[in-house]
């Protein structure tokens, strides 16, 4: 989800997916007014960008190219993106860069959690790329930054995106005690598009991950998105919501998927406004606790706030005696 995006740097993106290079080129449509946004210029995203340069670190706002870029970075809000940048699968909505990825780097997490410090963050997003070459996954390098960041910063709440860990069995466990406040997976589209949009997964694997971490601790606030205008349908999009609803999924985010390049999957419709808000309505009528729909809606976008609306959104609901 964090991963669609709007740059248009093609001769950048050859080099980071010579494995996409086959697909054929398609027409791009023209965007719409409401979804263009201003080329970030504050001395607020030149400050983030100088500590990132700094510390090392690899956001996935920079990665995906991702159109909130100006508005995030100019609240220093920022996601971080573990297990260096070089991810193992080639989802073709994707601008992160595939191949085979370094070394793991031991001082990584030590890293992120300085950064958070730095920008002094209530509220963070950390995500990775795939590792199916790592035996867990990634899973301890997650578990490890949730640490740092708790030693260097006790009162910032931690979410984190994961990856799938397909096949890897004892991944999901060591996350949920280190206890993350929010567990994200992102199921990204419909199941009949994942041969083509998400060719690396499986539909009920990311299902039934996130049902997982609600069993094993049901206190955990569980999260997923998936972005719309890859040619799915209302009827196909509801019944996302239902599978998440039923893994006790509290928080649905949809957003506008935007072409990377040419080489990745073409944008099939551009949803408008309306369209989002009757989403929302929906979802929010099946049972969600939070529903983030809008054109630019990202997994992290706005996340701090959205964190104390969910935490209330709770509140409201055991007060009622649900
Ligand atoms: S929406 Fe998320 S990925 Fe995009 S710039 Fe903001 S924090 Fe970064």
């Amino acid at each position: 989800m964090e991963n669609d995006t709007s740059t248009t740097d093609k001769k950048k993106s050859e080099h980071r997916h010579p494995e996409k290079r086959n697909r054929p080129d398609t027409p791009v449509l023209r965007k719409p007014e409401w979804i263009r946004v201003k080329a970030p210029t504050s001395p607020e995203y030149h400050e983030t960008t100088k500590l990132m340069r700094n510390l090392n670190l690899t956001t996935v706002c920079e990665e995906a190219a991702c159109p909130n870029i100006g508005e995030c970075w100019k609240q220093k809000h920022a996601t971080f993106m573990i297990l260096g940048a070089t991810c193992t699968r080639a989802c073709s909505f994707c601008n992160v860069a595939t191949g085979i990825p370094d070394k793991l780097d031991p001082f990584e997490a030590a890293r992120v959690a300085i950064g958070v410090q730095k920008l002094g963050l209530k509220h963070v997003v950390v995500t990775s790329v795939d590792r199916d070459d790592l035996e867990d996954g990634g899973a301890q390098q997650f578990v490890k930054t949730i640490n740092e960041i708790r030693r260097l910063s006790p009162g910032t709440t931690i979410e984190i995106l994961t990856p799938d860990f397909k096949d890897k069995q004892n991944a999901i466990e060591p996350i949920v005690t280190a206890r993350p406040d929010v567990f994200n997976h992102n199921l990204e589209t419909v199941p009949r598009l994942y041969p083509t949009i998400r060719p690396g997964s499986r539909y009920f694997t990311s299902l039934e991950l996130l049902n997982r971490v609600k069993r094993l601790d049901p206190t955990i606030f569980t999260k997923s998105g998936i972005m719309v205008g890859l040619g799915e349908s209302k009827t196909e999009i509801m019944q996302v919501m239902d599978d998440l609803r039923a893994a006790d999924v509290d928080f649905l985010t949809i957003g506008q998927y935007l072409q990377p390049t040419t080489k990745h999957a073409a944008v099939e419709k551009f949803v408008t406004p309306e369209e989002f808000k009757s989403l929302e309505t929906i979802a929010r009528a099946k049972g969600f606790l939070m529903v983030s729909a809008s054109p630019l809606t990202r997994s992290s976008y706005h996340a701090d706030a959205d964190f104390e609306k969910l935490k209330a959104a709770r509140e409201a609901k055991l007060a009622q005696g649900k």
